[in-house]
């Protein structure tokens, strides 16, 4: 029996980057909100000391930061009539667990997707025929727009300090800046940062070539920044320990560093950590969500009621608490009906490697965000008439840090241990470098999350299962885009190239993306989506679902910054229209 605890305003589930955010906006406008968190709290000066941070073995290797699969993991298969198995290892995702959630470990590129991603059905068949898009895939329009997204994505901006140059300001087009992003009603909040040699060396190539490079937008900050909740940040020092490690230095943007040390100080609002919740729970209608079921580490379990539940837990754990909660219709495969788990998405990751005699690139040197990038090749930005595919990947330099455990790039054919091993390393460790194209990924019919009937966590509940492989679709984007990444590493002047597409089917082994998209997809009517544009349930108004699992379908970005916007978008609505009038805020 769990122990009842006072009734609070607002109880949200996760304190990543959408949790946090909807937490400060909603105490600032006078909530009273208990945050449940899964992990440890995490903080800067404690966790994150310069004198312990870079430490590849623990970070990289042993996975210090993120979930145990031993507490939670996922079920994978490729297709709906084989037997999914767990994870034990986490090869992708790398979930996060504790205050700040993955933005702890994250790598900082944060782009906002273009307006027409968010009508992308509506929007190809318009170009390209009402009949182009093929039976394989379920693209959707999202129930909002640029217009409506553009204030949100500023704001996050703000909150993180931003760094980059704007491409397109209030419909001007800016030299230097991405001439493919939507309008935007103001510069980033810094400068860009100052480039390695790498992606100089792209840079040049590519302008060389026609294309308009940038740098890409980036959470790591260039100059001393001051955020709108009083954070301030120090500039980033390229220190090459930033992908999976949390940053000592308060110069990549996390919750932890811009948004909760403003947030512990606000009197209604609370943490509670180390405390995984079980469930969502609702009324006996069904209809009305009361607050949720949570259990601490001993495994007690605990009861906090809520007028409003906002689930901020990363894609995976908001699709299964809204599966175990019962809340929705889980969608089926054979039959295409049921909407919780439909569109479930990944990212295609490509690139070339390049190896020169000639070029010393200190390949140390770097951040997970550090870059300079074109997006001719992105989503439809390119004619795609007659390709037989649709989508497109951002195709960028951006050197993460050359870890001294996994950076040993060495061309195909090279022996894999030995002496002859190490010499090739010897050679190639300062010269060589690679060319990424993180690409789009689209839903199709039979990639969904469901609950496995077979195994259970800790508590004896199912695990989410993952049934993915890659469409058609994405593995021609995949050829056509790394064929055009080539032709600008050719143009670069390496003694060898190695393409690398993403080819054959998904695998869990290979770290390929933690940008996992849909599930508790938004959109404009309940038959064909679990949350409106405000991120409301259709089936409980009172029940917020915040995080990538809104998107209907992946573009060729990475998704934080578009989570972050839909995140402020939803605590706007909240407080701004649901307050005064609780209940359904789109009727259909
Ligand atoms: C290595 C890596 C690099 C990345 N690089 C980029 C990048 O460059 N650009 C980009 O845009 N994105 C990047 N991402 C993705 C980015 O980190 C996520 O999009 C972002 O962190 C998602 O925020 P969130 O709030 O939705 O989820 P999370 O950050 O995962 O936060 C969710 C929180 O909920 C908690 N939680 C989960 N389940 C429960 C439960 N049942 N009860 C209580 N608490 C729970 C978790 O512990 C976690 O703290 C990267 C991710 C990784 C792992
Ligand atoms: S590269 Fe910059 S932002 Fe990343 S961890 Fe190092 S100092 Fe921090």
């Amino acid at each position: 029996m769990a122990t009842k605890l006072p009734h609070t305003d607002v109880a949200i589930i996760g304190l990543g980057w959408t949790g946090a955010i909807v937490a400060s906006e909603l105490t600032a406008a006078g909530l009273d909100v208990v945050a449940i968190e899964r992990g440890p709290w995490r903080d800067t000066a404690r966790d994150f000391s310069i004198a312990s941070v870079p430490d590849e073995l623990r970070y990289v290797h042993r996975q210090e930061l993120m979930l145990r699969t031993a507490q939670n993991t996922v079920t994978v298969r490729n297709d709906p009539s084989e037997t999914a198995l767990p994870m034990r290892n986490w090869g992708s995702f790398h979930p996060g667990n504790g205050t700040g959630g993955a933005g702890n470990h994250w790598a900082g590129i944060t782009f906002r997707f273009q307006p027409q991603e968010f009508r992308l059905k509506s929007y190809l068949q318009e170009r390209y025929g009402p009949t182009a898009i093929s039976d394989e895939l379920t693209l959707q329009d999202w129930g909002t727009d640029w217009n409506e997204m553009e204030p949100f994505y500023t704001a996050f901006d703000r909150i993180v300090g931003t760094s980059g140059k704007a491409g397109n300001l209030r419909g001007q087009i800016q030299e230097g800046g991405n001439p493919f992003e939507g309008p935007r009603s103001e510069e980033y909040p810094t400068k860009p940062l100052r480039q390695p040699y790498g992606p100089v060396l792209f840079a040049k190539a590519a302008a060389e070539m026609g294309y308009r490079p940038f740098p890409v937008p980036s959470s790591l900050i260039s100059e001393p920044y001051t955020n709108p909740l009083g954070v301030t940040m120090g500039p980033c020092t390229f220190c090459g320990f930033c992908t999976n490690y949390g940053c000592a230095n308060y110069s990549k943007a996390s919750p932890i560093v811009n948004i909760l040390p403003a947030l512990v100080r606000r009197q209604n609002f609370t943490a509670r950590t180390n405390s995984e919740v079980l469930k969502v729970l609702t009324d006996s209608t069904g209809k009305k969500a009361t607050g949720v079921l949570f259990a601490d580490t001993s495994g007690e379990e605990w009861e906090q009621p809520a007028d409003l539940v906002v689930v901020g837990a990363f894609t995976f754990e908001n699709v299964r608490l809204m599966l175990l909660s019962g809340i929705g219709k889980p969608y089926d495969p054979s039959t295409g009906e049921g909407t919780t788990g439909r569109n479930y998405c990944y990212q295609t990751a490509n690139g070339v490697q390049l190896f020169f005699d000639d070029k010393n690139f200190n390949p140390f040197i770097g951040g997970g965000a550090v870059g300079m990038g074109i997006d001719e090749f992105n989503n439809d930005n390119f004619d795609h008439s007659g390709l037989g595919f649709f989508g497109g990947g951002s195709i960028r330099v951006t050197p993460i840090g050359a870890a001294p455990i996994s950076y040993r790039p060495v061309p195909p054919g090279t022996p894999a241990w030995g002496k002859e091993w190490k010499k090739a390393t010897v050679k190639n460790y300062l010269s060589a470098m690679s060319i990424g194209c993180e690409a789009s990924s689209y839903a199709t019919r039979n990639n969904y999350l469901s609950l496995d009937p077979t195994y259970t966590d800790r508590f004896g509940r199912p695990l989410l299962r993952i049934t993915f492989d890659f469409p058609e679709n994405d593995l021609k984007m995949a050829q056509y885009c790394t064929s055009k990444v080539a032709d600008i590493a050719r143009h670069m002047g390496p003694r060898q190239i190695v393409e690398n597409p993403m080819k054959g089917h998904w695998n869990t082994v290979p770290y390929q993306s933690s940008h996992v998209v849909g599930g508790f997809i938004m959109g404009e009517n309940p038959a064909n989506s679990c949350v409106n544009k405000y991120l409301q349930s259709w089936d409980v108004p009172n029940l917020f679902v915040v995080g990538a699992s809104a998107f209907p379908q992946n573009p060729g970005y990475n998704p934080t910054g578009t989570a972050a916007a839909l995140a402020f978008k939803a605590a706007d609505a909240i407080k701004n229209i649901y307050l005064k009038d609780p209940g359904p805020m789109v009727r259909t």
